[in-house]
């Protein structure tokens, strides 16, 4: 049975960057019948932001990324998040077992010596790294430096050797310990575990089968394979997915990395074009489509996964989510309206109807209000031409006297009849005498949504 997890830490915000390894974790659980486990990683607590647990948990709900293991639904091998499980006592017990095993030691390096230690290494071109001076201390020089008054952090013991895995998308890996920095820190002076340990610890404890995180986290995993083997635990599967790039192929800027979910929400995204993009840069070939979650799960595959890293372009986004919404019926995008559609004491019957006029139009839910306003508040600044004035005088005077759908039919067809116009000619006019607009909803639909009362005082208006 596949387990995976996403296992944020509660330090930000769910942006395009972690919310596709979410989703790659989710999807793969959907698809494989798994089970996927939402995990809060706060053991930093001086980067912990208040708050933000129960944001990122809403903002996955409603990129509709919802755990069966976690926080919120608990689950068969809860605590959930590190705080808890350090309440338990586990980490406690597991660094007790691994100083047993003689695989920590103490370390008193202060932040200076390391500075000053990095520095003569770089300026012999040297990698930076932490030359381990403080493995084999004596008794006599911790009491030293204990009385001097440092405190230290427990360092894990790095075997020298190569570690390897066979990755799932990339391959076999390989990593020789001497490149990883030096013997890393996994504890803190406080006695907390550093994320490197409290991860591996947490994959153990909720029984993690796969892993599957960004490319960034490789050195990571060699180092946790290290305190796995340390530990004796089974070593979870790994998979490390390629990172996404900016347009132009440099990094994901800050712009769009970090870009919230929560924002894109606000300018009137809908999820199903960002998990649709997303899913379908993982998993190159099939031209991306929004869809909903589970049409995405369905289609997921693990092993198409590239090795190449992929572009995120959120024009591409955009125009995802404006060929979606065409697609969807009020009742299907009314849960999303919240916020969007301005404050009306129309029928829900005309509200449907107003959807169906302008949906075509809209690329952001955010352009709802604009549509709005064309239809019921003001018209736009494109003015109706001297010569057309005559032509505009004849449609008010043959203005059907009670409105439907096929009233733009009726008058177009009886002003067709009575004068020499077609075409762009007889449409364009009444267009922009009716909403101000040279382009815009089909004049159909808009003629019936905004009623017989509006329609005449605008043609009036433009004379
Ligand atoms: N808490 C870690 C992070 O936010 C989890 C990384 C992982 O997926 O193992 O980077």
């Amino acid at each position: 049975m596949t387990r995976v997890r996403f296992a944020p830490s509660p330090t930000g915000k769910i942006h395009i960057g972690n919310t596709r390894t979410a989703l790659l974790n989710y999807l793969h659980a959907k698809k494989t019948g798994g089970t996927f486990i939402l995990r809060i990683e706060d053991t930093d607590s001086q980067r912990n932001v208040e708050g933000s647990e129960a944001r990122l948990i809403e903002d996955l709900k409603w990129l509709g990324i919802v755990e069966d293991e976690g926080t919120v639904a608990g689950g068969d091998y809860a605590p959930y998040r590190d705080s808890e499980i350090i309440a338990t006592g586990i980490y406690e017990e597991v660094i007790a077992d691994l100083k047993a095993k003689d695989h920590l030691y103490e370390c008193f390096v202060s932040q200076e010596e390391l500075d000053i230690m990095r520095k003569i290494q770089t300026s012999q071109g040297k990698a930076p790294k932490y030359d381990n001076r403080h493995r084999n201390l004596s008794e006599e020089e911790k009491a030293a430096f204990i009385a001097e008054g440092r405190t230290p952090v427990l360092r894990f013991k790095m075997p020298e050797k190569e570690i390897s895995w066979n990755d799932l998308v990339r391959g076999e890996v390989k990593f020789h310990t001497s490149n990883l920095g030096g013997d890393p820190v996994v504890v803190r002076s406080n006695g907390i575990p550093v994320f490197a340990l409290a991860n591996a610890i947490n994959d153990e404890l909720h029984k993690v089968s796969l892993v599957i995180r960004g490319e960034d986290h490789t050195a990571n995993t060699a180092q946790q394979i290290a305190i796995y083997e340390a530990l004796g635990y089974d070593i979870p599967q790994m998979a490390h997915t390629p990172m996404l790039l900016d347009t132009d192929g440099s990094k994901l800027s800050k712009r769009l990395g970090s870009l919230g979910i929560r924002d894109l929400k606000a300018e009137g995204y809908l999820p199903q074009a960002i998990t649709g993009l997303l899913a379908s840069l993982s998993m190159g070939s099939e031209a991306p489509v929004a869809a909903e979650i589970e049409e995405l799960a369905a289609k997921f595959d693990l092993a198409k996964m590239g090795r190449n890293s992929a572009k995120f372009d959120i024009e591409q986004v955009k125009r995802l989510n404006a060929q979606f919404i065409q697609t969807l019926s009020y009742e299907q995008i009314k849960p999303y309206l919240d916020g969007f559609m301005p404050e009306t004491d129309m029928s829900e019957e005309k509200i449907a109807l107003f959807w169906e006029a302008i949906k075509k139009n809209i690329t952001l839910l955010s352009d709802l209000k604009a549509e709005f306003d064309l239809c019921f508040n003001k018209k736009g600044d494109e003015v109706v031409a001297e010569e057309d004035k005559e032509f505009i005088k004849q449609a008010l005077e043959v203005l059907p006297e009670s409105f439907d759908e096929t009233t733009w039919k009726t008058l177009t067809s009886t002003l067709k009849e009575q004068t020499d116009r077609k075409g762009k000619q007889l449409f364009m006019p009444l267009r922009v005498a009716i909403t101000g607009f040279a382009h815009g909803p089909e004049m159909g639909p808009l003629l019936n949504l905004m009623g017989r009362e509006i329609v005449k005082a605008r043609l009036e208006q433009s004379l």
